[in-house]
């Protein structure tokens, strides 16, 4: 009996215990969660100039080559606490190259970088041109930034255009994709065919990208009044870094 009244005490101890640590582990679990909720923001809040939101993506890039990123990009916490909203610091057009995976490269989180992706990171259409002014105008981006990158195969199709389909795109095809190189072609007609000016394409075709954007009244004002930068950049396949070019 007495034994018996023992191994309910200790039963009773033990659950007790048990319950005790769970509930010290969903306080910690909660706590992490609102401390990096609260970090995202604080960090993107308190970015409130183009040089401060440009930095940010320089230093998250020099934190990936390092090696040593600080962002959270597997947590799902960070989805779930940006459900009521985002404050991204910059807007980023670049091209849709599964190499150029642009919250990595900048060693972003979730909400704070608006991403838009076309092949040749081109800002043609209004599907391209109100994502970035959605970024600008409701969300209040610092900057805008053009990524283009080496390798890109977009650009070779201009520069390869006048050979044949196959040899241009690779793949024969004689539909909507030889039709995007034609057009992304007259953004830098000088380059259309020459093949051995494939870098020189790929960097004339952010500048006219970027220049684009930054004549635009809207963006022109905010860039006047220093609310905006408007910043060409090229990501480098070979060594992971991204090299700002011009500020605009
Ligand atoms: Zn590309």
């Amino acid at each position: 009996m007495h034994g018996s009244k023992f191994a309910f005490y200790y039963t009773y101890q033990n659950v007790y215990m048990k319950i005790q640590h769970y509930c010290s582990l969903l306080v910690a679990s909660l706590l992490a969660t609102a401390c990096t909720y609260n970090t995202t923001l604080i960090e993107n809040i308190e970015i409130i100039t183009p040089d401060q939101s440009v930095n940010a993506l320089k230093e998250g890039n020099k934190r990936f080559v390092g090696d040593h990123p600080t962002k959270y990009h597997k947590d799902l916490s960070q989805a779930l606490v940006l459900k009521e909203g985002q404050h991204p610091h910059s807007v980023v057009i670049a091209c849709s190259d599964s190499r150029v995976p642009v919250e990595l490269l900048f060693d972003q989180g979730f909400g704070d970088i608006f991403v838009v992706r076309t092949a040749g990171n081109a800002v043609v259409g209004n599907m391209v041109q109100g994502s970035v002014d959605y970024a600008v105008n409701h969300l209040g981006v610092k900057s805008i930034v053009v990524l283009g990158h080496t390798s890109c195969g977009a650009i070779t199709g201009v520069v390869s255009s006048g050979k044949n389909a196959h040899d241009a795109h690779g793949h024969g095809d004689d539909g909507a994709v030889p039709a995007m190189i034609e057009r992304l072609g007259k953004e830098i007609p000088s380059y259309k065919g020459k093949s051995d000016c494939l870098n020189e394409a790929i960097k004339a075709n952010v500048m006219v990208q970027a220049n684009k954007l930054a004549k635009l009244p809207h963006i022109k004002e905010k860039v006047a009044q220093g609310k905006l930068s408007v910043v060409p950049a090229i990501y480098d396949l070979c060594d992971g870094k991204v090299y700002f070019l011009t500020e605009k």
